[in-house]
C-alpha cells in the first residue's frame, strides 16, 4: 500500500477542481476526482496518470454521495483530504426569482458540503487526522446583487467552515475556506455569455465588467486557487483552521 495520502476532490473534472486535482497528484497526493459526467471525468482521471481515479457522484443527492465515497475508499483507501469544490452559480434578481432556483443553490452549493463533510468525517475521525477544504467563494464573505442564492449558500459554506473548525480543533483535523473572485472557468463564461445576451455588450466589454471588481483588474487563474489549497493541505498549514482565504486580488479584505 502506498503512502501517499488520498484527497478527494469534488467536481475535479474541469475548472478550479481540474487544477487543484492536478496540483494534488504533482504534490505526491491519490487523488479522486468528482463528477456527473462519468465519461469526461474518467478522460481527465486517465491524463494525470494512475494516482488520480474518477468516481461517479452528485453532490445534491446523498446515495450517489456515501456510493462515490465507498468506491473511493476502495480504490485509494480512506479519505485524508477532503476539497468541497462542486458548486453551480445561477443568476436571477430577486424578485423574480423561483424557490426552484433558490433551493438549487442552496443543494449543490450548501447542502453538498453538508452531505460530502459528513460521508468523508469518519475517516478523519479515526485517522485524528484530517483537512477539509471547502472552495466557497468572495460570494462567502460580501453579498453581490442578482446572484441572492449563491450568496446565500457560500454564506453559509463560510458558516460552516468556522463552527466546524471549532468542533473539529483537538481532534487532529482542520476545517478551511479558500475565497476565489471571478476565476476563468466554465463558471465565468457563463456569466460572460449572460452579460452579452442581456445588455448587448461585447465579450471583451463583458469579461471586463467581471474584472473590474478585482483591483488587479483581471480574472483569477485556477491555477491560483489550487496552490493555496495545497498549502492548507500541507503539514505546514496545521495551525490554520476556521480561516476564509480570499484569493481576489486584494477584492475583499
Ligand atoms: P465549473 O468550471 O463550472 O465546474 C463546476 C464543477 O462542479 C464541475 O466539475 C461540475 O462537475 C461540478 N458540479 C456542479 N454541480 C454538481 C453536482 N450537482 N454534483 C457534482 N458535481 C457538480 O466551476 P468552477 O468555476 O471551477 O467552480 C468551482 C467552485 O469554485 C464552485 O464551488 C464555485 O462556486 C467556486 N467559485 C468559482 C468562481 C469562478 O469565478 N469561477 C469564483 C468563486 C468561487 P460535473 O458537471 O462534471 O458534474
Amino acid at each position: 500500500m502506498s503512502d501517499r495520502r488520498h484527497a478527494l476532490v469534488t467536481g475535479g473534472g474541469r475548472g478550479i477542481g481540474a487544477a487543484i486535482a492536478t496540483a494534488l497528484v504533482a504534490a505526491g497526493y491519490r487523488v479522486s476526482i468528482t463528477g456527473r459526467d462519468a465519461g469526461k471525468l474518467a478522460a481527465f482521471a486517465n491524463s494525470l496518470g494512475e494516482h488520480c481515479r474518477a468516481v461517479g457522484m452528485d453532490v445534491g443527492d446523498r446515495a450517489s454521495i456515501e456510493a462515490g465515497m465507498a468506491a473511493a475508499r476502495a480504490a485509494f483507501g480512506p479519505i485524508d483530504v477532503l476539497v468541497n469544490n462542486a458548486g453551480q452559480a445561477e443568476s436571477a434578481p430577486f424578485h423574480k426569482m423561483d424557490a426552484a432556483l433558490f433551493e438549487r443553490m442552496i443543494s449543490v452549493n450548501l447542502m453538498g458540503v453538508f452531505h460530502c463533510t459528513q460521508a468523508a468525517l469518519p475517516d478523519m475521525l479515526a485517522a485524528k487526522m484530517g483537512r477539509i477544504i471547502n472552495i466557497a467563494s468572495t460570494a462567502g464573505l460580501v453579498g453581490y446583487a442578482y446572484v441572492s442564492a449563491y450568496v446565500v449558500a457560500k454564506h453559509g459554506v463560510i458558516g460552516l467552515t468556522r463552527s466546524l473548525a471549532l468542533e473539529l480543533a483537538s481532534k487532529g483535523i482542520t476545517v478551511n475556506a479558500v475565497c476565489p473572485g471571478y476565476t476563468e472557468t466554465d463558471i465565468v463564461k457563463d456569466a460572460v455569455a449572460n452579460i452579452m445576451a442581456k445588455t448587448g455588450r461585447s465579450e471583451e466589454e463583458a469579461r471586463a465588467e467581471l474584472a473590474k471588481g478585482n483591483p488587479m483588474r483581471r480574472l483569477v487563474q485556477p491555477q491560483e486557487v489550487a496552490d493555496a489549497v495545497l498549502w492548507l493541505a500541507g503539514e505546514g498549514a496545521s495551525s490554520i483552521t476556521g480561516q476564509s482565504i480570499a484569493v481576489a486580488g486584494g477584492e475583499v479584505m
